[in-house]
């Protein structure tokens, strides 16, 4: 297996949510250790990988927009954080019917 980090323009992917940089595009040729041998040819899959010392990444995928997606399912940085709802308490429901002494 090998993989060769392929350039593209800055602003293509969203930012990591842990260390708010772009994650580095991997174009992956062959197969990893942990996989059976497929003989016939090799398909390129794609991978998103956060730089060191984060190193946040996707699993590989025959797409790079399936890598992009797993990316954003991730953490996708919003531009306005939302704030921390830290107050709510669940609705106590009264037990139904009354008993009496
Ligand atoms: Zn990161």
């Amino acid at each position: 297996m090998k993989q060769q980090q392929i350039p593209y323009a800055p602003g293509t992917f969203a930012a990591c949510a842990d260390c708010r940089r772009e994650p580095l595009h991997w174009e992956v040729t062959g197969r990893t250790s942990r996989e059976p041998v497929v003989f016939g040819p090799v398909p390129v899959r794609h991978l998103l990988e956060c730089r060191s010392p984060c190193r946040r990444k996707t699993k590989l995928h025959p797409s790079l927009a399936g890598a992009i997606s797993e990316w954003g399912q991730l953490g996708e940085t919003l531009p306005l954080p939302l704030p921390a709802i830290t107050n709510v308490r669940p609705i106590r429901a009264r037990a139904k019917g009354r008993a009496h002494g």
